[in-house]
């Protein structure tokens, strides 16, 4: 069905707020409307209401909206678009990504998005040569090589070819509790599953940096079997998934950015969906009782036949359940945790950095930034570092002073003293967010996915669950995000005929 389609269908009736536990909404279900079952115009039952206006939720209502049924969005914030969202530098106004940028090969789903809303993509820089750090050691290795040539170069690589391999030996990508050895690779962290391997500090640490630089996360946080599944997620049914294109620029996750910023997919969605999608709207609580589901929100009550929550498991559990969740949805509730991220973008009257010769890449250990890219802000130069895990823990409730100086001091250490003299800067710190607690994904600790990965988009009574992490390919990322929603939003359309 066309966006035309969606823009121009029968109204589903105009949404009458009424705040203090009454009802919300005048839905005028189009089950009704078309002579189905599902009552008549104005009993204030949706088809659908969807927790959640990210890009999961946002994708989930979309379908719903073009198949002709009345769906409502219930969104916390003030904003659609959760995860990914564009924000300004303070004096000069610059447009950042604070959250998702980037889209790679075999990431259909967004891109698909992107050409619907006419939201093009350029290539990220990836001329010239990365900077390494090791330990206060700084050395340069071209870009497109991926790994450092240093002496641990061989151990890791050999390390990383065994989790290539997995991803490429039939791994049950999106139910990795299927793996022939889930119960061991999810009884150990990531971090335990390296120090298994006979590998030197400095191979580990490269190691260990998948997780961090993707994930947020420190390598003790997660079970090895989450990060072995994230590995073979990073594909699609056609290629199977591989640790090179989750980490690499060119062929990989971070091939392109978006023109404009990320978030102006989920704006335009929202745009579309229009009175669809109710702000400030946090869901407290969901009932349910004789095929109807009973939605409290800050601003209301609705009433749906059907309810998709669409967010990361590690907030959903934030929702009470009137009826009651299974104990394998509680326990995934309990064993999945958001990463710490924070981005520092800094913007400079000129690219120094292409003059040496450099991409503005970096990868290593540096604190508190140990990953680096150069981003495309509106012709502006800016550098963008991310900061993860417990460097970001540590700056979660440092004054603002001290993390512009400790991140400008990262920039002048990679790309010399010019480094020092930005015009402007944005950060915006995920784990201080109420609506997202971290990001940009949540892992599961050891025996969560072996115990209560069922659980991941089991339904439970009318709800259904999408949200990134839930997604079979990509989970994690702004495709898994729209897949897990399109994968919802199918499941409620089937349930409702
Ligand atoms: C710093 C950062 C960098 C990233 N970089 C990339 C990248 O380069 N490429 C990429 O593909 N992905 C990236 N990601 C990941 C990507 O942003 C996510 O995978 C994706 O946006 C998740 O979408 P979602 O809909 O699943 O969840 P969310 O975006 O978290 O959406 C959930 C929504 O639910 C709302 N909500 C929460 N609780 C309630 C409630 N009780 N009631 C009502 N509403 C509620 C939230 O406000 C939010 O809008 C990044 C993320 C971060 C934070």
């Amino acid at each position: 069905m066309t966006r035309r389609r969606l823009l121009g269908g029968a109204a589903l009736g105009a949404i009458g707020l009424s705040v203090g536990g009454t009802l919300l909404g005048t839905a005028t279900s189009s089950a009704s409307t078309n002579g189905a079952p599902g009552g008549a115009p104005g009993t204030e039952t949706y088809d659908a209401v969807v927790v959640g206006g990210g890009l999961s939720g946002l994708a989930a209502a979309k379908q719903i909206a073009e198949s002709g049924r009345s769906v409502l969005v219930l969104e916390a914030r003030e904003r659609a678009g959760g995860r990914v969202h564009n924000i300004s530098t303070p004096k000069l106004g610059v447009t950042l990504d604070a959250g998702a940028e980037f889209i790679g090969p075999t990431q259909n789903h967004i891109a698909t998005l992107a050409r619907e809303y006419g939201i093009a993509t350029l290539p990220t820089y990836n001329e010239g040569d990365s900077v390494y750090w090791n330990s206060g050691q700084r050395s340069t290795m071209p870009s497109a090589l991926g790994l450092p040539i240093d002496p641990a170069t061989p151990e890791a690589a050999l390390a990383l070819a065994q989790v290539e391999l997995q991803a490429f030996l039939n791994f049950p990508v999106g139910e990795p509790w299927k793996h022939p050895d889930a119960a061991y690779l999810d009884s150990v962290t990531w971090e335990q599953w390296l120090e298994s391997r006979t590998m030197s500090p400095t191979a580990r640490m490269l190691l260990g940096l998948a997780s961090s630089a993707a994930l947020s996360v420190e390598a003790h946080e997660l079970s090895a079997l989450y990060f072995f599944n994230y590995v073979a997620a990073a594909g699609d049914e056609a290629n199977p998934g591989s640790l090179i294109r989750l980490l690499s620029t060119s062929g990989g996750a971070q091939e392109q950015l978006f023109v404009g910023g990320a978030a102006l997919i989920p704006l335009a969605m929202a745009a579309e969906l229009g009175d669809r999608i109710v702000y400030n709207a946090a869901v407290r609580s969901i009932g349910w009782a004789d095929g109807v589901a009973t939605v409290c929100s800050d601003v209301g009550i609705v009433k749906a036949r059907k309810v998709i929550v669409a967010m990361s498991p590690a907030i959903s559990g934030d929702i009470e359940y009137l009826q009651g969740l299974s104990t394998e949805r509680q326990g995934l509730h309990a064993g999945y945790r958001m990463g710490a991220i924070s981005k520092f973008a800094a913007v400079y009257s000129t690219p120094f950095w292409r003059a040496k010769g450099l991409s503005g890449q970096v990868i290593g250990n540096g604190e508190p930034i140990d990953v680096c890219f150069e981003n495309y802000a509106e012709g502006n130069h800016v550098l963008m570092g991310f900061i993860s895990g417990d460097a970001m823990r540590r700056l979660d409730h440092a004054p603002e002073e001290q993390i512009v100086a400790e991140c400008t001091q990262n920039f002048v250490d990679y790309f010399g003293p010019e480094a020092r003299d930005h015009l402007d800067y944005g950060i915006f710190k995920w784990d201080l967010e109420p609506w997202s607690q971290g990001g940009p994904v949540a892992v599961s600790r050891p025996g969560t996915l072996t115990r209560y990965g069922t659980a991941l988009r089991a339904p439970v009574g009318p709800i259904h669950w999408a949200g990134t992490e839930t997604s079979d390919y990509w989970t994690g990322y702004m495709d898994g995000a729209v897949r897990s929603g399109q994968r919802a939003a199918a499941e409620v359309l089937r349930s409702l005929k």
